[in-house]
């Protein structure tokens, strides 16, 4: 990969064991040749092989004797670029330890500027517009380097050795701030002013390395609840950055791993639970949570915003550049046109962002990273796939689309492009494909979509498929889900697997919408084993945003006598509305048949009286996992009946118990683990039918941490071998791969 700095810690190693020769960086890899004797060669293989680059990850190692040749010397040579090679591309780097110490060294000629990058950190993916990574086909093209940048960029002994966005005070980018189309301040004082105005309760649009950021002061109420009403978020939680790992802790409660990854080049948002500080804190930005979501400051600008001082705000809200569901503005003059109404003024910088980028937000399971949304950090990374590809391309799904591309043993996941809704996103969308094409010059000779005729990434593909007439596959949500975690361990066989696959919505073969589903499934094909008794969507949408409208389908489908009833969703939805649920129920009149486990959270969540209408995604379930009493181990009967998989005895009996008294953590932690016991019986009736012991778990149900915590040591308790995804989320954002992973499949056998 370019842009790790393999090649300058190669230099330095063979000038440690005294050998002559070269290295390069090729398509196929990094490429070195050494002469010397044969102990000092094999010393310096060693060495490489234990000490690698710590941002080097290593497929393969391979050693081969060569002719004896002679060279005056070790040199690195340049990027050899044969047309049609690829040369993978590194994600963004958050600022190293170096850069920090002499980011804040008076002494240095790079101090406080806000653009220090090394080659082992600062921004890469964000800024290549070509291959292979060079200065000119980076938006650094336009900054011409001074003598002393020049020097260091040309010292193989140098850490900024090729280091591409390489820059300082009197050659690289400069901020400045702006307010009302005036600019007030250059470099340092517009820094100060930014973090003046924070202090006094405003909100700013700060342009980082992805895009921008809206940010104020996280601990004043006042300046987040004005965020809130401009950005037309409600309740969702905001993301925070705070200047270090002691500060966060003030808030958080993070794990030896968790404090690694936050820490790491990566530097995610961390989902972590909270500390007493963190619940007050909490309050303000992220209501009825029990996680708070933290970063560091990523890139040098980041940390002098962030840079502690008396009376200073210690934890500011970091969130995406944008109206909500919008995608994240990036570029100046887009940025002033649509963030005027959100900030009050605009800390920017003149480095021109070419692919914009969300931060990724991760959650530790198992003491391992698990994502909830992958980008900055972790985008392009290619993932090795268990086969050879021909060039294809998926397009992934209408919510938290990601699209993939493969070429030869590689799958290139885009980051998160968002949801595919309206017309920035899917303009966005647009323009990332062809960026990616360009980028791993892949040009697709067959194309793979969900089996959704609506979905506008379905479109897309259809589109292609016709004007260049390549083959598309479409396939189902479900089968995708399993086909992309079974692809990522690395799967390298035609043999099926058992695929729990438990999500809010995916179109099924029937033309219902599925999401409960049970599948034995292999890359080419699957069977629908068990799945959820389907139970009309009364409202379509409308049931979605309102829970308590999927919580009376179920009491209906239940046969609960709803008139003497005082039940949460009862009692919240007008008289009206429960008669429309009825007729829609009774007559499927705009209320299509659904087997999603989402909604059937979303009911539960409601019929406990957690939540009755939403404002985000995932709120109900979100909420029915917080409520979840730790301690409680019983459940609800939930039966499976052929291929059925049976909830409604679970509602009576939930019904009984509200009145009853149980408390709402209570029947939280049964209907859990109600889940999960059903979840491992369906996997022990397939195996004694078939012998599988691999159970696949994929689809953004199990963004649950509960439930993961749960199912894991249950399935390996019964001696089953779970499968997760570890490099990219459960939730749809992972489809584009799994698609691919079917149509490559049926189109290479
Ligand atoms: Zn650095
Ligand atoms: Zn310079
Ligand atoms: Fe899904």
């Amino acid at each position: 990969m370019q842009g790790v700095g393999f090649r300058p810690t190669v230099y330095q190693l063979a000038q440690k064991h005294a050998l002559t020769g070269w290295v390069l960086n090729s398509a196929h890899g990094v490429e070195i040749e050494v002469s010397g004797s044969p102990a000092a060669c094999a010393a310096f293989v060693q060495d490489l092989q234990r000490n690698p680059p710590p941002l080097a990850h290593i497929d393969s190692f391979e050693v081969q004797p060569s002719a004896p040749q002679v060279y005056s010397a070790f040199e690195i040579r340049e990027s050899q670029d044969k047309a049609g090679d690829f040369l993978p591309v590194s994600p963004d780097l958050a600022i190293c330890p170096d850069c920090r110490r002499e980011l804040f060294d008076p002494g240095d000629r790079r101090y406080r500027y806000p653009f220090i990058n090394c080659t082992n950190c600062g921004p890469r993916l964000t800024i290549v517009q070509s291959i292979p990574y060079d200065r000119p086909n980076t938006s650094m093209a336009g900054f011409a380097l001074c003598p002393d940048c020049a020097a260091e960029y040309h010292d193989p002994a140098n850490r900024r050795f090729h280091a591409q966005p390489i820059a300082c005070p009197v050659c690289g980018p400069q901020v400045w701030f702006e307010a009302g189309g005036q600019k007030l301040a250059e470099r340092e004082e517009a820094l100060q002013t930014a973090r003046g105005w924070l202090v006094e309760g405003k909100i700013l649009a700060v342009k980082g390395l992805g895009g921008f950021h809206l940010v104020c002061d996280a601990t004043n109420a006042a300046a987040v609840q004005t965020l809130r009403e401009r950005k037309h978020r409600t309740g969702k939680p905001f993301a925070l950055m705070a200047f270090d790992l002691p500060t966060i802790e003030k808030y958080v409660i993070l794990s030896p791993a968790a404090r690694q990854l936050i820490s790491a080049p990566q530097a995610p948002i961390i989902l972590a639970e909270m500390t007493a500080a963190g619940k007050k804190l909490a309050q303000i930005v992220a209501p009825d949570q029990t996680r708070l979501g933290f970063m560091l400051p990523y890139t040098p600008l980041h940390l002098l915003l962030l840079e502690p001082a008396p009376g200073y705000p210690e934890v500011l809200v970091m969130t995406s550049g944008n109206l909500s569901e919008e995608p994240i503005a990036y570029d100046n003059a887009e940025a002033r046109e649509r963030l005027a109404s959100l900030a009050d003024g605009f800390l920017m910088h003149d480095r021109p962002i070419y692919m914009r980028i969300d931060d990724s937000v991760v959650t530790m399971l198992r003491e391992k990273p698990y994502l909830v949304r992958r980008a900055r950090g972790f985008a392009p990374q290619q993932l090795r796939l268990p086969w050879e590809a021909m060039p294809l391309l998926a397009t992934g799904t209408e919510l938290k689309n990601s699209f993939c591309l493969t070429r030869e043993r590689y799958a290139f996941v885009s980051h998160y492009i968002g949801d595919l809704e309206n017309q920035e996103t899917l303009s966005a969308f647009e323009q990332a494909i062809p960026h990616y094409e360009h980028v791993f010059r892949i040009q697709p000779k067959a194309l793979a979509c969900d089996l959704h005729p609506d979905y506008l990434a379905t479109r897309y593909a259809q589109a292609r498929s016709q004007a260049e007439s390549l083959p598309l596959v479409a396939v189902q949500h479900h089968h995708a889900h399993i086909a992309s975690c079974i692809a990522e361990n690395g799967w390298a066989s035609h043999e099926p697997v058992i695929g729990l696959a438990y999500d809010g919505t995916g179109y099924g073969t029937d033309g219902t919408i599925w999401g409960g589903e049970i599948l034995i499934a292999c890359y080419k094909d699957f069977t629908r084993r068990f799945h959820l008794a389907p139970v009309p969507l009364p409202g379509g949408d409308l049931a979605v945003r309102k829970p308590a409208r999927m919580a009376l389908s179920y009491l209906l489908a239940a046969g609960v006598d709803i008139e003497d009833q005082t039940l949460a969703p009862v009692t919240y939805l007008t008289p009206d509305e429960i008669q429309a649920v009825r007729h829609q129920a009774h007559t499927g009149f705009n209320a299509l048949l659904t087997s999603s486990m989402g909604r059937l959270f979303d009911a539960v969540a409601a019929l406990i009286g957690l939540c009755e209408e939403i404002s985000y995604e995932a709120q109900a379930a979100m909420a029915l996992e917080s409520a979840s009493d730790p301690q409680e181990s019983g459940f609800y009967e939930m039966l499976l009946k052929n291929d059925i998989i049976d909830p409604l005895p679970m509602i009576r009996a939930i019904v009984a118990e509200l009145n009853d008294g149980v408390s709402a953590g209570c029947i939280a932690a049964r209907f859990h683990n109600s889940l999960v016991r059903m979840s491992v019986e369906a996997c022990l009736q397939i195996r004694q039918e078939t012998e599988l012991r691999t159970v696949a778990i994929s689809g953004g149900v199990w963004q649950n941490m509960r439930l993961m915590n749960l199912i894991l040591p249950a399935l390996e308790a019964e001696g089953f071998t779970p499968l997760i995804h570890t490099q990219l989320p459960p939730n749809d954002g992972c489809v584009s791969l799994g698609q691919a992973a079917v149509a490559l499949a049926r189109l290479q056998g």
